[in-house]
C-alpha cells in the first residue's frame, strides 16, 4: 500500500528525512514515535505535498504509483488521508459544504455514485453524532473558530467520511485533552477493518494505550532506528529516548 524507499528530505535547505525506509501494508496500523524534532511532522509534511518540503532523493510508492507525482488533491482522491492537511480555516465555505466537494471529488474517483445533498448529510449527521460534535457544526465555516479539540474531532469526522485507505495522522504536538484523545481513538479504531492502514505519529506513549499498533517505529535523526511491535512503545515510556544514545538524545 505505502512503500518509502531511502527517503531524503530537506526544509529550507536543511536535511531532515536522511534515508527513512517504510512499508505499510493493508490493515496494518503503525506507530512512529521519537525525540522531539526528529522529523515525524516533517515525514507526514512532505507525504502530504506541503510548499517548503523538498524530497532531495529517494522514492515513495501509494498503491503502486509514484506519490510525488501525484497532485495533493490527487493524493487524496487515491485514498491517501492526512488529518492536518486541511487545518486552515476557510470563512465563509461551511464544513458542510467543504466535506461534501471532497466527499464527491473521491466518490468519483473511485466511480462511485455522486451523494445528493440529502444523501451526504445523512452521513454527515452520523459522523457529526460519532465524533460527539453538535450538529450546527456542518453549518460552521470551516475550523472557523474551532477550539483544538473540536479541530481534532472535525479532523476524525473527515476522515470516517472520506473512506481513505490510508490515514496519517500527527498527533504529536496537539495537546489534546483526555476526551479529545478518546474520540481520536474511538475514530481510528471504528474505522480499522482489516483492509484500512494507519500511520500514527505520536509523542507520547499515552494514545497507544488506546490505539493499539501492530508496528512501532522510532523515528530519530531523520531515519528509522528502531522497529517492534507494541511493547517498543511500553519500553520509551519506561525508559525514554536515552536508549538511542547521546546523538539522538540532544538532537533537539
Ligand atoms: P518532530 O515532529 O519529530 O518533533 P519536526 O519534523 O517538527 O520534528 O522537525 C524536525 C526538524 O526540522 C527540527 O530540527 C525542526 O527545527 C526542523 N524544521 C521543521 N520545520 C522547519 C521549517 N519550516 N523551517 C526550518 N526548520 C524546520
Ligand atoms: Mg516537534
Ligand atoms: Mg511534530
Amino acid at each position: 500500500m505505502l512503500k518509502i524507499n531511502n527517503l531524503h528530505a530537506s526544509v529550507e535547505d536543511k536535511a531532515i528525512i536522511k534515508g527513512l525506509n517504510l512499508e505499510v501494508k493493508p490493515g496494518e496500523v503503525h506507530a512512529i514515535m521519537g525525540p522531539n524534532g526528529a522529523g515525524k511532522s516533517t515525514l507526514g509534511y512532505v507525504l502530504s505535498g506541503r510548499e517548503g518540503y523538498e524530497v532531495t532523493s529517494g522514492e515513495v510508492m501509494f498503491n503502486d504509483k509514484p506519490l510525488f507525482e501525484l497532485e495533493v488533491e490527487e493524493r487524496a482522491r487515491e485514498g491517501l488521508f492526512l488529518a492536518f492537511q486541511y487545518p486552515v480555516e476557510i470563512p465563509g465555505v461551511s464544513n458542510m459544504e467543504f466535506m461534501k466537494e471532497a466527499v464527491n471529488a473521491m466518490r468519483e474517483q473511485r466511480g462511485l455514485d455522486i451523494l445528493t445533498a440529502a444523501e451526504f448529510l445523512k452521513k454527515a449527521k452520523e459522523a457529526c453524532k460519532q465524533v460527539q460534535l453538535p450538529l450546527d457544526f456542518l453549518k460552521r465555516g470551516v475550523n472557523e473558530g474551532f477550539s483544538g479539540g473540536e479541530k481534532k474531532r472535525n479532523e476524525i469526522m473527515q476522515m470516517i467520511l472520506l473512506e481513505p485507505s490510508l490515514c496519517i495522522l500527527d498527533e504529536s504536538d496537539s495537546g489534546l485533552d483526555i476526551d479529545a484523545l478518546q474520540v481520536v481513538a474511538d475514530g481510528v479504531n471504528s474505522q480499522r477493518d482489516g483492509e484500512r492502514s494507519f500511520i500514527v505519529i505520536t509523542h507520547y506513549q499515552r494514545l497507544l494505550d488506546f490505539i493499539k499498533p501492530d508496528f512501532v517505529h522510532i523515528l530519530a535523526g531523520g531515519e528509522i532506528v528502531k522497529s517492534g511491535d507494541a511493547s517498543l512503545a511500553l519500553e520509551v515510556e519506561k525508559g525514554g529516548y536515552a536508549f538511542l544514545g547521546k546523538k539522538y538524545e540532544e538532537a533537539e
